[in-house]
């Protein structure tokens, strides 16, 4: 029987996690195949842990953190546990519907995809502002990137276990994982859906980590910034040059 793993990063997740593994649990069990959860808690200060702890199921792992080192660090360390033919990272809050499971499951089977990828091209769950600067965001990193970066793109997806090889080939230190997933290929089928409304909480992400973030797209997937820098620095170093000599005259 195929088995399916379920990553799920948790920064301080206490109230979401019950009722998402209540409705994942559901999901799974309908689509009759094996399967594991993997939770990872990403340093959280509420009691996300305790939580995980008490969930007593065979199908359950948890990997605890020992500060908050962010989602993406999450989503390499359940990639790396997951033992799975297929692999979902999810959030916990329920804002990317379970129910999309069976779907994404189906296409990969049936229609021979290695990977199904969700995004929304209008994140309705979201203050202007994020999404103001979220559309600056994929603005400026298409014309500086070689590498495709789908506006909207989720990290909400159903991979083979050949793609999640691939991308736990890419051996980054900073990663940024909505380039890595784009760059290793594959033939991804890409779907829609409504974000939904956080199960609990609110986000996770402040503005400077979402800007820096950004930042890291840009630098880890654009060599625009390092050229510039070049040309900076040799810029200055040709000023300098004439200063010298005037001041030698
Ligand atoms: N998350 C995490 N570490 C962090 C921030 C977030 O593991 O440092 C998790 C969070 O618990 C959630 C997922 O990543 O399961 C997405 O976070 P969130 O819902 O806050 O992001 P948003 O939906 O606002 O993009
Ligand atoms: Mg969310």
């Amino acid at each position: 029987m195929n088995k399916i793993s379920i990553v799920v990063p948790c920064y301080n997740e206490e109230a979401s996690i019950p009722i998402f593994y209540k409705v994942i649990e559901e999901t799974l069990k309908s689509m009759k195949i094996d399967y594991e959860l993997i939770f990872i808690d990403d340093g959280s200060k509420d009691k996300t842990l305790e939580i995980l702890k008490n969930i007593k199921d065979k199908h359950v792992k948890y990997i605890s953190f020992s500060r908050n080192f962010g989602k993406e660090a999450a989503i390499m360390a359940g990639l790396k546990a997951s033992t799975g033919d297929y692999v979902t990272i999810i959030d916990a809050d329920l804002q990317e519907p379970p129910s999309l499971l069976p779907v994404m499951y189906k296409l990969i089977i049936d229609d021979g995809y290695d990977c199904v990828a969700t995004k929304n091209s209008d994140k309705k769950g979201y203050s202007f502002f994020r999404k103001t600067f979220t559309l600056a965001f994929y603005k400026i990193i298409a014309k500086l990137s070689h590498t495709e970066m789908v506006l909207g793109a989720n990290d909400y997806r159903l991979m083979t276990r050949q793609v999640v090889d691939a991308i736990l080939e890419m051996k980054e230190y900073n990663r940024y994982s909505k380039g890595i997933f784009s760059f290793v290929g594959f033939k991804t089928k890409w779907i829609e859906f409504e974000i939904q409304e956080r199960a609990s909480g609110t986000t996770k992400w402040s503005f400077w980590k979402l800007f820096s973030y950004a930042i890291e797209g840009i630098v880890s997937f654009s060599t625009v910034p390092l050229t510039f820098s070049i040309f900076i620095g040799f810029f200055l170093c040709v000023i300098a040059f004439i200063l010298l000599i005037l001041i030698i005259i």
